[in-house]
């Protein structure tokens, strides 16, 4: 993630932390030097307190190329997963649901990018001359985009949606409520697959979005049939839907709707696969005891993140529970000029980590024998 040091206030910079109130500004200090940072001096705290040791023997990973894909990470985990054999994954990364609530979370959806194409012809012909005997690839496009997901964002193909909302995911979404910001857009409570929850929508479903279209000149139209047509469209899913299926999918379903001038080709992004630890495994009732015995408040329990992280690195190529408690808030700026990290965050993270490291070397074991 680039600086940007003009585009930050007056007197802040991402190169150096800077403290105004309860901010920490700087490049990073959210996403992710400051999670790191916690997560290491609560294992110092616990060392400490214990006289110079544990209660267990631990790995630390910190990878350094999440934001350009993870290159390489996958890999490390197959060539090392002898060295990096584990009971659990303990991981920060990513906002909290609110600055005020604890939360963890066991995953993360998954993501494909997927370019639609119709290419008909060579150049445009003039639609008075050949309007009515030349084939729109602009209308065809709209058509193939309509029968994907229709007016309300419902997805209509059975393959790009999710099987089920397992019942315990559907439990700890009730205890979630999405609180936007005075600067976010307002939730659109009529959008998407109806009969769930906004919350449910985002956390425990599937959503295509269509990212662009364009067809023609869209700047200065021509009174001409366009020669072809393109789109990009995003399936973010969850666990249930297989990334590396969906092309497939979505040109099967074309052809048999006899739309076979749409190719569907995998845009250039990385697949993300969604991954997400049982609500019901033991480590996750360990974990949630844990942190509301140090804060005194009931945890978030979110399944998954509606965002996308290399989670599955972990999960599937290392078989590891995975538990990520986020250090971060949803206003931090992650990414853009003045992030920062929150003082009352901060403090509350060291603790409730603290906790949960003294907690792992006291009854760790015994969550692991009943996962
Ligand atoms: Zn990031």
């Amino acid at each position: 993630v680039m600086g940007n040091p003009n585009d930050w206030r007056e007197g802040l910079s991402p190169w150096t932390l800077t403290e105004v109130g309860e901010r920490w500004y700087g490049r990073g200090a959210a996403d992710n030097k400051g999670q790191h940072a916690i997560n290491i001096a609560a294992l110092a705290a616990v060392h400490k307190a214990r006289g110079g040791s544990l209660g267990f023997n631990t790995k630390i990973l910190i990878e350094m190329g999440e934001e350009a894909g993870s290159p390489g990470l996958h890999a490390l985990a197959r060539s090392e997963s002898a060295a990096l054999k584990a009971d659990v994954l303990i991981a920060s990364d990513g906002p909290r649901l609110s600055a005020e609530r604890p939360t963890v979370f066991l995953g993360s959806r998954g993501a494909i990018n997927v370019d639609l194409t119709v290419n008909l012809r060579e150049g445009g012909h003039h639609s008075g001359n050949w309007g009515g005997l030349l084939a729109n690839p602009g209308t065809i496009l709209a058509n193939a985009i309509a029968s994907l997901v229709d007016k309300n964002g419902v997805i209509l193909v059975e393959a790009l949606r999710p099987k089920e909302l397992p019942a315990a995911v559907r439990e700890a979404l009730s205890d979630i409520h999405l609180a936007p910001g005075p600067s976010d857009p307002h939730i659109d409570r009529d959008w998407g697959e109806p009969g769930l929850t906004p919350e449910e929508r985002v956390f425990g479903w599937n959503a295509l979005e269509v990212l662009a279209f364009e067809t023609g000149n869209p700047k200065s139209p021509l009174n001409a049939v366009p020669p072809q047509a393109k789109a990009t469209i995003q399936l973010r899913f969850v666990v249930g839907t297989d990334g590396k299926k969906v092309v497939e999918a979505i040109q099967a379903h074309l052809d048999a709707l006899g739309m076979s001038q749409v190719k569907a080709t995998s845009a250039r992004m990385d697949i993300f696969a969604a991954t997400r630890l049982d609500p019901t495994d033991p480590w996750v009732g360990w974990a949630l005891a844990s942190i509301a015995r140090t804060t005194g408040k009931k945890p978030a329990l979110l399944p998954n993140l509606g965002g996308s992280i290399p989670n599955d690195a972990f999960s599937e190529i290392l078989g590891l529970p995975t538990l990520w408690v986020p250090h971060s808030y949803p206003g931090c700026s992650q990414h853009a000029p003045n992030e920062h990290m929150l003082a009352s965050v901060v403090e509350e993270g060291l603790r409730l980590m603290a906790g949960l490291f003294f907690d792992l070397g006291e009854d760790g074991p015994r969550a692991r024998r009943e996962a």
